[in-house]
Formats: structure tokens, C-alpha cells, sequence
């Protein structure tokens, strides 16, 4: 079957936060399709966890290239380069520097490790990573819009979204506002009319980065959290846009609170279409993460597994159910991809199978896909498995050469392999089973596992 798919053909459905349910994905614009997920804050490198919304959305980004054209999707994805975690970390690490030099060092070096990071898991670039920096004009515009309209107003060199000017406030977390006072750790502070405001712009310390204030506050500040990712969405992408993703750790306050903004400065019903959200990554039954100490980077884990194992080890369990971290399972994983690449054929089509992308079409049904990928394994699906592979950008040289390394150093070499195996081939022509056996467990007792091939070769490999 030449598994031909034209674009816009396969019905994507695409599970959306917002309405708690898997919905029909229907763009604003076929011809621009666009997509904003919430990037890393680089104070420090990226742990395995962070990496999960990086791969997921990345095989969205994939499909909806496919499904729409290359040219027709834009792909942000944010650099948060201000924030109290960088400042602290600055202070530590480069006591000599100013602040604003140490915090310099400490984003443009953490940003370089996060793309060497995840370059090696084999993601596509988003079209554009726009850092927080670049965008304090549009923060400001946004603020006083806000302030302009009602929905946010200035005390003591703060200003702060009032949650009350918007009375549908919580369609995305739905949770009473008691509970969501109580369940997250809401700032307290004394200038703020209502427990639930939240800050958009804060007064710089002494030192500080800061940069002049919006409201007619005369004193620099620095913008909060929630206004960068409506600011840069914004910019980049247009007041209203298709899908919005991260963790699932971000619905509240971090996304409710963009959506408050952007649908306040901009009177609109919606700042994003559909709102995605990937599970946690666990170890032993609890999210990964910097605070609990219970991290590894992916800088560790890159230098013992190629990272298109950790991808699709990754990749094996739905986006929005939590995976457990083992090492059982990258083991599982390595084995898998060695088996797909040891069957796909070299002539791939170029496209990836029906089957698999009708699964990834179900609201990224991974589990499915995977299954199906088995199922190409037999000599009619080689060319499908091998343009499946390619489209997922999974590549096959840098897992060979990981199981190369892998292998146990041998005290033989591969002429003497050769040599023997030949010995053997002649022992069995003379029917002599008992010297052909004695061979394969003299060179089996060398750590050479011989195979003998149904078109009456042999062929050799390592004992694992
Ligand atoms: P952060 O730098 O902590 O803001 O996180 C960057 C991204 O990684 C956000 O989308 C988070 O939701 C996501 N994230 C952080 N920890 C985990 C985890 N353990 N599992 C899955 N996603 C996570
Ligand atoms: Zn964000």
C-alpha cells in the first residue's frame, strides 16, 4: 500500500484543557497555523521532566507540518531569561560581577546547554524562541492597556490585575477561587485589593535588573511571570491563536493568568483556541523537579543513552498520563529503536504509515502509533517503518554507534572470528557436528555468539 496522505486529509483531534474534551482541531487559518508553549526559565540546566513538553510538542509540531505544510505552522517557544531563580543563581555563581553581568553569564550559558540539550534529543527548532528581554516594550503596552481598561491598577510601584474586574476569571483551572487560594501558594501582600490579584510589574531592588515602569511609576521595575508569555505570544503569533502548551503544573496560576490578561488588553472571548497540557514525569510517584531534589538532567542521561532513546522512551507513555522514569524502560526503549532500524528498509517512502499518523491524529495516541510501528516490522511494511522513522526524525547512526560501544571489548579479533567461522563451515560440510559445535562454544567462551542464517550463512555478534 503506497499509504498516500494529502494534507488536511487525517482529522486531527486534539484533547483541549479548556473544555475538558477531545475536540476536532479546526485552525483560525489553515495557511497559519500557530502554536505557543512555555519555554524553560534558564537559571540552571534542564532536568529530564522539562524535557517532556520540549519532545511532545515537538510531535505536534511535526504533525501539524504535515498535515498543514511546512510553511503554514509557526512554532513559539519562549526563553524566560528574568526571574528571581536567575538572580539568585547569578549572585552565587559569579560573586565578582555585577548583577547584571552575572545574570548575563548565567541565562546566555544556560540557554546555550538547553539548545546543546535538546538538539542531541533530536527535536525540530521552534520558528522563533523570543526571550523575555526583547519584549519589555510589549509588556508595558500590555500593562497599560490593562490599567487603561480597568482591569489592573498601581500600588506602592506595583501593578497588579485585579481578578475581580473579570468576572469569568478560572475557566481553565474551574475551581472556586477559595480553593484556588488555598491549593496554590498566593502571594500575600499588603497593597493588593484582592488575594487573588496577581502582579504584572514589580519594583527593582537596588541592583536589580530594571527597566522603566508602565502606570506612571517612577522607580524601574521588572515585569512579572505571567505578562512575558502574553507579551511575546502577542508579538509573535497575533492577539487570538490556535494552541497553547506545557506542563501540567502550568494551568494555574501561570496560564490562567496569561488568559486573563490577553483576553482583558484585548477585549477578546479567547487568547488561544485549544490548551494543552503534558503529565508529569515521576520518580518513584512523584513529579521531577529541582525543589524535591529528585532530578537528572539531560545532560547526565544524554551521556550514557543516544538521545533518540530517550525520546521515544518518552514518547511510549500518552502526553497526558505520568510516566515513571526507569532505566528498565530505556533499556526497552533502546531495543526497540534497534529493532525498527534493523527491519525498515533503505528505500524509505517518504512519507510516514497511514496507521501511524491516524494514532498520532488522535490526540498524539503515541501508545498506538508505537504499536503499529511494530506491526510494520514484516517485509510489506519496511518502507513504511523506514519513512516513519524519518518523519519522526528518529536516525539511525548514532544508535548504531552507542550499541558498538556498548558491546564488550573482545579478545579475538574479527579475522580470527572469520577464520574460525570458516574452520566451522568446513567442519560441517564434512558433517564433523562435534567440531562444529566445539567452535561455536570455544568462540561462544571468547564472547562471540554465532547465528547461523536461514540462507546458510553465519554471522556473529557480541554476547551480551
Ligand atoms: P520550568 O522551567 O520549571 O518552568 O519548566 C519548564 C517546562 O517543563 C514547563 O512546561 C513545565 O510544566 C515542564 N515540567 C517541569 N517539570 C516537569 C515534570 N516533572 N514533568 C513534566 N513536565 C515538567
Ligand atoms: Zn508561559
Amino acid at each position: 500500500m503506497s499509504g498516500e496522505t494529502r494534507p488536511g486529509v487525517v482529522e486531527l483531534k486534539l484533547y483541549n484543557t479548556l473544555t475538558r474534551a477531545k475536540e476536532t482541531f479546526v485552525p483560525l487559518d489553515p495557511a497559519r497555523v500557530r502554536m505557543y508553549v512555555c519555554g524553560p526559565t534558564v537559571y540552571d540546566l534542564a532536568h529530564i521532566g522539562n524535557a517532556r513538553p520540549v519532545i511532545v510538542f515537538d510531535l505536534l509540531y511535526r504533525l501539524l507540518r504535515h498535515l498543514y505544510g511546512t510553511d503554514h505552522v509557526k512554532y513559539v517557544r519562549n526563553i524566560t531569561d528574568v526571574d528571581d531563580k536567575i538572580n539568585a543563581r547569578a549572585a552565587v555563581e559569579y560573586p565578582a560581577l555585577s548583577l547584571n553581568e552575572a545574570i548575563a553569564r548565567v541565562t546566555a550559558t544556560t540557554e546555550a546547554q538547553f539548545h546543546d540539550d535538546i538538539e542531541a534529543l533530536g527535536v525540530l527548532h521552534p520558528d522563533v524562541e523570543p526571550r523575555a528581554t526583547d519584549h519589555i516594550a510589549e509588556m508595558r503596552d500590555l500593562i497599560e492597556k490593562l490599567i487603561a481598561s480597568g482591569n489592573a491598577y498601581v500600588a506602592e510601584n506595583h501593578v497588579l490585575f485585579s481578578v475581580p474586574s473579570m468576572p469569568d476569571y478560572g475557566q481553565l483551572s474551574r475551581r472556586p477561587l477559595d480553593e484556588l487560594l488555598a491549593g496554590a501558594r498566593v502571594d500575600v501582600a499588603p497593597y493588593k485589593h484582592d488575594a487573588m490579584d496577581f502582579v504584572l510589574w514589580k519594583p527593582s531592588k537596588e541592583g536589580e535588573p530594571g527597566w522603566p515602569s508602565p502606570g506612571g511609576i517612577e522607580v524601574p521595575g521588572r515585569p512579572g511571570w505571567h505578562i512575558e508569555c502574553s507579551a511575546m505570544s502577542w508579538k509573535h503569533l497575533g492577539e487570538t491563536f490556535d494552541i497553547h502548551g506545557g506542563g501540567i503544573d502550568l494551568i494555574f496560576p501561570h496560564h490562567e493568568n496569561e488568559i486573563a490578561q490577553s483576553r482583558c488588553a484585548f477585549h477578546s472571548g479567547v487568547m488561544a483556541k485549544v490548551w494543552m497540557h503534558n503529565g508529569f514525569l515521576q520518580v518513584e510517584g512523584e513529579k521531577m523537579s529541582k525543589s524535591l531534589g529528585n532530578f537528572v538532567t539531560i545532560r547526565d542521561l544524554l551521556a550514557d543513552w543516544p538521545g533518540d532513546v530517550l525520546r521515544l522512551n518518552m514518547l511510549k507513555t500518552h502526553y497526558r498520563q505520568p510516566i515513571d522514569w526507569t532505566v528498565k524502560s530505556l533499556e526497552e526503549s533502546a531495543k526497540i529503536l534497534e529493532q525498527w532500524f534493523d527491519a525498515a528498509a533503505p528505500d524509505a517512502y517518504p512519507r510516514p504509515a497511514p496507521a501511524v499518523l491516524e494514532a498520532l491524529a488522535d490526540d498524539l495516541n503515541t501508545p498506538k502509533a508505537i504499536a503499529e510501528m511494530h506491526a510494520l516490522k514484516d517485509h510489506a511494511g519496511k518502507k513504511a517503518l523506514a519513512g516513519t522513522l524519518a518523519f519522526l526524525g528518529f536516525t539511525e547512526a548514532p544508535l548504531r554507534g552507542w550499541l558498538a560501544s556498548r558491546a564488550p571489548e573482545l579478545d579475538i579479533a574479527p579475522e580470527a572470528i572469520e577464520a574460525r567461522i570458516a574452520e566451522r563451515i568446513e567442519a560441517r560440510r564434512n558433517r564433523d557436528w562435534a567440531a562444529s559445535d566445539r567452535i561455536r562454544d570455544e568462540l561462544l567462551a571468547q564472547g562471540v555468539a554465532l547465528k547461523d542464517n536461514k540462507d546458510g550463512t553465519t554471522s556473529w555478534e557480541p554476547k551480551r
